[in-house]
């Protein structure tokens, strides 16, 4: 597969794949069965979309650059590649910074371009993550009251109830505040795949398995509804 058929086959991939994918990286994941995980998927989208109605409304824009200077977010350019095992295109970092790491974002934006993917019909690879990352500064705007920061779940009750908050809601609802914004067709976790292969190519072969592994366990379980 070229780059532009593995974005089309991600971009294809259905709701249960990407609620797996997202709660494979919550250290709590194990503690939260399948059904509690689509609640909260729900509910962290949801957010994500009201708040990116809102934004819109607000600042009467939809273009991630005229609504971080809007909201007073300082944007920077990094030429640095940020560190960490998992390779970094954008970061927010409390109360109102975004970095941009401009060579991982040029290189995903030639490799898009160099293969005439069309997929994301004219939507920049920067705006995307710069939307994800506005996301997060609202997130701290107003975190008493949304759901992805609100919702805790209950580690055990004995001999006091626990609880404890589940980290990936706000990346879905940044997900979903990208797509919802950006009139994007398909869910940007899929774009993980393709940012990888820019900086690493054996995170991304490791991320394709695995989402290939969700897919079959996905279409498993469709069968298996159908068959009832
Ligand atoms: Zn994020």
């Amino acid at each position: 597969m070229n780059v532009v058929e593995t974005l089309a086959w991600a971009a294809r991939l259905p709701e249960d794949v990407w609620i797996a994918y997202a709660f494979s990286k919550d250290p709590l994941s194990g503690r939260i069965s399948a059904k509690e995980r689509r609640r909260l998927f729900d509910g962290a989208a949801r957010c994500g979309i009201a708040c990116s109605h809102e934004a819109a409304r607000r600042y009467r824009s939809r273009d991630p650059h005229e609504l971080a200077r809007d909201m007073g977010v300082n944007v920077a350019y990094s030429d640095r590649e940020a560190g960490g095992i998992v390779p970094v295109f954008a970061q927010f970092v409390p109360p109102d910074a975004i970095t941009l790491f401009a060579r991982c974002i040029e290189k995903a934006a030639r490799l898009f371009e160099e293969n005439s993917a069309t997929v994301l019909n004219g939507i920049s690879v920067e705006n995307i993550l710069l939307a994800h990352e506005l996301f997060h500064w609202i997130e701290e705007q107003q975190k008493d009251v949304l759901f992805t920061r609100k919702e805790k779940i209950t580690l055990w009750q004995k001999p006091f109830p626990h609880k404890a908050a589940v980290s990936c809601l706000s990346e879905i609802a940044g997900m979903a505040f990208a797509q919802e914004l950006l009139g994007l067709a398909f869910c940007p976790f899929a774009l993980d795949l393709l940012l990888a292969y820019t900086t690493d190519k054996g995170m991304s072969q490791n991320i394709y398995c695995y989402l290939k592994t969700l897919e079959g366990n996905s279409s498993k379980k469709e069968e298996e509804r159908v068959c009832r």
